[in-house]
């Protein structure tokens, strides 16, 4: 489970986040919406300790991520992240990319961490591109590529930040379908999404952020379909 209790984050004089509360229950799928700069991407960051923050907690199945105490490196493995642009390591292959992780951070046998990259890889429908090198796959593949990568670590929790934002429309569909079965498989997901539809039909609650603040907070279909809050309302007639 992760507990967020009254965070508060700034940059400099920007208060970026001005008192966030939400907690994710084990097998949730947390979707959050909002407009630009209301501060979606710092929150992810700060769950995964990326980021300071100023006042209150962050908890991650009982570990207090920003406690002087805590070691990042064994709580980052819990939670997979995935971002908007693609990370691949460009000289290794899509297998080996996946591999990475497992052999340097968890020691597994080089022959173990292949094993098992090649799972993730037909998990995500990339085993027939095992053997290529990032750049000679699509945007969507990469994306998906990127998604094996932090599954491959075993997390916990799944954090997404508009992991289709800059795919070309015609691949979104692909990458949505990896989230749907991930789903399905009972992954704890919090995914930062533009896409409206989505976070109706796969989420399980949405959280509309506003100015650094969860202005509404509710069932999935309900925030979308029938708000009650105006910001929300005007947010979704925008974007709709
Ligand atoms: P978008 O939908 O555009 O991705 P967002 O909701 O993810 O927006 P954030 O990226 O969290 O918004 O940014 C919130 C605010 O914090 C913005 O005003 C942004 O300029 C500011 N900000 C984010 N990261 C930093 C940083 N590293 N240094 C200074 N300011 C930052
Ligand atoms: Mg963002």
């Amino acid at each position: 489970m992760i507990e967020i209790e009254n965070v508060r984050k700034s940059f400099g004089t920007l208060e970026v986040l001005k008192g966030i509360n939400l907690s994710i229950e084990k097998g949730e799928v947390l979707c959050l919406i909002g407009g630009s700069g209301s501060g979606k991407s710092t929150l992810l960051q700060c769950i995964n300790g990326l980021q300071s923050i100023q006042g209150g907690n962050i908890i991650v199945d009982g570990t207090n991520v920003h406690a002087r105490d805590t070691n990042l490196n064994t709580l980052r493995q819990k939670l997979g992240i995935v971002f908007q642009q693609y990370n691949a390591f460009p000289h290794l292959t899509a297998l080996e990319n996946v591999a990475l992780a497992p052999r340097v951070v968890k020691k597994q046998s080089r022959r173990d961490a292949l094993d098992l990259a090649r799972e993730h890889l037909d998990y995500v429908g990339l085993g027939s591109k095992a053997d290529m090198k990032p750049s000679g796959l699509s945007g969507g593949q990469q994306q998906r590529l990127a998604i094996a990568r932090a599954l491959a670590m075993k997390p916990a929790y799944m954090l997404f930040d508009e992991v289709t934002s800059a795919l070309d429309p015609e691949l979104v569909g692909e990458v949505l379908d990896t989230l749907r079965k991930l789903k399905e498989s009972g992954m704890t997901m919090i995914v930062v999404t533009h896409d409206v539809a989505f976070a109706r039909e796969s989420g399980d609650r949405v959280a509309f952020f506003d100015q650094g603040v969860i202005c509404e907070l509710g069932p999935a279909r309900q925030v979308i379909n029938d708000p009650k809050e105006e910001r929300t309302r005007q947010f979704l007639q925008r974007v709709l």
